[in-house]
């Protein structure tokens, strides 16, 4: 595996295809982090991928707006959520956590919960607090009734994965 990417979908021929109807093959809820774009990481083109993009790759009522949209209207069937190692937000949200001090805002709130119970963890912090945060969001919207009765029937499936920076390798984590 070289792990060159072949950039498939970028086309005018492509954008014309599909300027007047979008049928994304999954949405994905990732990090805003310049180096894990969802159409780059998995090498798809325009139309393939509904990006939902936070620090953090969080959830609130926005997200899920987003996502909803995507799951009931376009009816794509897989909704990814993936965290990726040496993320910024996950390395604040444990400092904060370190410091009372510091002034924490939504997003760190968010990913709070996830630093206390990595706390209780053997093995490294970091990728512990990574991944109960990817775990934790893909369950809680999972259990979401926008979402549950797709997946008890087939017709959804919500994964949790992680993302290298350093190999371009996604592991799946978690799955409904
Ligand atoms: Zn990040």
């Amino acid at each position: 595996m070289a792990g060159l990417l072949e950039h498939p979908g970028q086309t005018p021929a492509r954008r014309s295809e599909i300027a007047n109807a979008q049928r994304p093959l999954a949405a994905v809820l990732s990090c805003a982090d310049s180096r894990t774009s969802p159409e780059i990481v998995f090498d798809v083109g325009l139309g393939d991928i509904f990006a939902v993009r936070v620090a953090g790759n969080v959830v609130d009522h926005l997200v899920l707006e987003s996502l909803d949209f995507a799951v009931n209207n376009l009816k794509t069937t897989l909704l990814i959520v993936m965290g990726h190692r040496r993320c910024g937000a996950v390395q604040a949200a444990i400092e904060a956590h370190d410091n009372p001090d510091v002034e924490i805002g939504p997003m760190l709130r968010e990913l709070r919960t996830s630093v206390v119970a990595a706390k209780s963890m053997t093995g490294d912090l970091f990728e512990n607090v990574m991944r109960q945060n990817v775990i934790r969001v893909a369950r809680r919207l999972a259990a979401e009734n926008r979402f549950a009765p797709l997946i008890s029937v087939g017709k959804l499936i919500i994964v949790g994965a992680a993302y290298d920076l350093d190999t371009g390798i996604v592991t799946v984590i978690d799955r409904t």
